[in-house]
């Protein structure tokens, strides 16, 4: 059997917390003590986390939270990897957990869609009276989706409203279904989806992830990858012989899902492209960044790398980060 040595957790609650600023600095000592890396958002309204941590680095905090009455029912998505997922620990303290205008927003403990289990999501998405809408961003859909759903054009989760509004309104007497990563973000977007004149609205209960791990369904009718904010770019979801690559290189056009950043700092855009494109095209998403950095040098994201391998060097520092950074370099033929 294959045991991994790590595991990412991911978590979420809609809960009462009192004095969540001091909450926050508290929780940052326990996720420290124990050795947590990960980015956890905490506000009056609850607590939004993903981390990742040794086995027994997770269970301590999970048994952490168990102990908190606010937290006892906490629903947990865990994934065994083989390393950690981040690079550092951040609690941050937020006005929400998940962020709409504030003329926008929705509590999901008073108003919020009905709750489907992968099951019945499957089922639901087959049916021809639904209609079936992505509820994260438009670069989140494009390496990986369910199959019909409708691609939002939105950048920023506080942009749906607006977009629900000028393109939904006439199917506000169908059956919406709505998806999201694990589940939060539906949790106030099916609230938004009310409040707006939808009347039969619904959610996948526990995202798309939990889909993928569902014994009885395996992911099926999701095509591509699923988008994780982790070191890990995305995950595969469908686990039947119907699971494909929806996604294509940027220069060459190969399937291939791969995330970069671009070269050019000033344009650092997040666009899908092949390791092969990638040594060939620097990293650049286009000719016209090459230009830039031709003309704007102190620009360039691997002078950056560069100028943090030589500070590492300098203070003899051998931790994963810095073996990392020098890694990219030599890949890149940059060192
Ligand atoms: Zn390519
Ligand atoms: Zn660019």
């Amino acid at each position: 059997m294959y045991l991994s040595k790590y595991r990412v957790l991911l978590y979420y609650k809609f809960v009462n917390i009192d004095n969540s600023e001091d909450y926050t600095k508290e929780h940052l000592k326990l996720c420290k003590s124990i050795g947590l890396k990960g980015r956890i958002l905490i506000a009056d309204e609850g607590i939004n986390g993903t981390v990742s941590g040794t086995v027994e680095q997770t269970e301590a905090y999970m048994n952490a939270l168990k102990a908190d009455p606010r937290f006892e029912d906490m629903v947990y998505k865990i994934d065994e990897v083989d390393e950690h997922a981040f690079k550092k620990m951040h609690v941050r303290h937020k006005n929400s957990i998940i962020t709409l205008l504030p003329e926008d927003d929705v509590n999901p403990n008073e108003k919020v869609g009905k709750y489907l289990k992968p099951k019945e999501f499957y089922e639901m998405l087959q049916r021809d009276d639904v209609i079936v809408v992505d509820g994260r961003n438009d670069y989140e859909y494009d390496i990986g989706h369910f199959r019909g759903a409708i691609r939002p054009e939105v950048n920023n989760f506080k942009e749906f409203p607006e977009w629900i509004d000028e393109n939904l309104s006439e199917y506000k007497d169908k059956k919406i279904l709505t998806y999201c990563t694990g589940g939060i973000r539906c949790e106030k977007l099916t609230g938004v989806f009310l409040e707006h004149g939808f009347d039969d609205v619904y959610h996948l209960e526990g995202g798309i992830v939990t889909y993928g791990k569902d014994p009885e369904v395996k992911g099926r009718l999701w095509d591509g990858r699923c988008y994780v904010f982790d070191e890990r770019i995305s995950v595969k979801i469908n686990n039947t012989e119907e699971d494909t690559v929806i996604s294509k290189c940027a220069h060459c056009g190969e399937e291939s899902y791969r995330y970069i950043n671009c070269t050019n700092d000033d344009c650092h855009k997040q666009h899908i492209c092949c390791e092969k494109c990638e040594a060939e095209q620097e990293g650049f998403c286009s000719d016209s960044c090459r230009q830039y950095i031709i003309e704007h040098p102190e620009r360039d994201a691997r002078l950056r790398l560069k100028e943090k391998a030589k500070m590492y060097e300098r203070y003899n520092q051998k931790h994963e980060k810095s073996k990392e950074v020098v890694n990219k370099l030599q890949k890149n033929n940059i060192i």
